[in-house]
């Protein structure tokens, strides 16, 4: 019967889906215990994933997600293509991820993976020892959705709570609900319920694995930092970042996306110097409009509808290809 069923590969990296904690109740100390399953215990919690898929598990991180970064992204995309390439019967590619920054590695990967399969990131809010842990059924669902046909062409993936949201557009919208992986702006791509794997839209924004960024030779991603805006924030972090050799900043702006006044002339002279300067903003939701006076007058560019730490990766992957600010406008506007 395995024969017919689809081969999916499960990267494990750690996070709170693997988590063990002390006792039952243990829903948030868990991660002081530094113990995770490896990513074959984990997948040997679910027996019935074998009724769904050749789960084919693939060791790569066992740490909680704040630890992984830039360094840990590339090495992933490559894990992934050296998964896929050296298996043509890989119909599919799960990734177990804390959910911290479970988003962040998702938009990396949206922008970087060239392999045409579906990858799907999922996680979990409760350890694995909890009383009504919900990873068990997330890597489920997670796989339903890597070997869906249907997931093909949608970009890279985000499946908790039977919800499945574009990495672009989803964020961790609250620190302890079930329910916390939210597309705000632009909601869910569709559903893993009991019966079957629906998406009722696509996203039109461009996605893997039709990209323009080849980081596969890469050692290291250009430098960017955020600055945060807030009231009274002067010019020093700013001017920090550009010390420590950033090449773009991005600035998480006062809603609906600007810096604090000595911000704006901190990141005015960095843009003047040549380091490229993004102007999102931290209210989680909403686009940052291309305005002449407030934005392209000041030298700055828009994040459009991305995050502060989604743009900060575009912009990374950005730099890569270029550092003039047109193309990088070019850029924002079609990721
Ligand atoms: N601290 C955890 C992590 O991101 C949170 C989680 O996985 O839910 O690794």
């Amino acid at each position: 019967m395995s024969a017919t069923l689809p081969k999916i590969a499960v990267i494990g990296t750690g996070g709170t889906i693997s988590g063990v904690g002390s006792d039952r109740l243990d829903l948030y100390e868990y991660g002081t215990s530094g113990r995770f399953m490896h990513v074959e215990e984990l997948i040997a919690t679910v027996p019935e994933l074998a009724r769904i898929a050749t789960v084919v598990p693939v060791r790569y991180l066992n740490v909680g997600s704040g630890s992984i970064g830039p360094a840990n992204w590339l090495e992933l995309l490559g894990i992934i293509h050296a998964t896929v390439e050296a298996d043509p019967a890989i119909a599919g590619v799960v990734v177990t991820h804390g959910t911290a920054t479970l988003e962040e590695t998702a938009y990396f990967l949206n922008l970087t993976v060239k392999v045409a399969v579906p990858v799907v990131l999922v996680g979990a809010m409760r350890p694995s020892s909890a009383l009504g842990a919900d990873g068990g059924m997330n890597l489920l669902n997670g796989v339903r959705v890597a070997a869906s046909p249907a997931a093909r062409g949608m970009g890279v993936l985000v499946v908790l709570n039977d919800e499945i949201n574009a990495a672009r557009d989803v964020a961790k919208t609250s620190n302890y609900r079930l329910n916390t992986f939210v597309s705000r702006d632009f909601g869910m791509l569709g559903s893993a319920d009991g019966d079957q794997v629906t998406f009722y839209r696509k996203p039109l924004r461009r996605a893997a694995p039709d990209t323009e960024f080849d980081v596969a030779g890469l050692a290291a991603l250009p430098r960017v930092d955020i600055i945060l805006a807030y009231g009274g924030a002067d010019a020093v972090l700013v001017e920090a970042a550009v010390a420590a050799g950033a090449l773009g900043l991005v600035s998480a702006g006062l809603p609906s996306g600007a810096p604090s006044p000595e911000q704006k002339l901190a990141l005015q002279a960095a843009a003047k110097a040549g380091v490229v300067v993004v102007q999102s903003s931290r209210s989680g939701s909403g686009r940052v409009i291309d305005s002449k006076v407030a934005l392209r007058d000041a030298g700055f560019l828009a994040a459009d509808s991305l995050t502060p730490q989604k743009a900060r990766i575009l912009l990374m992957l950005a730099l890569t290809v270029s550092r003039d600010p047109a193309v990088i406008r070019r850029i924002f506007a079609e990721y």
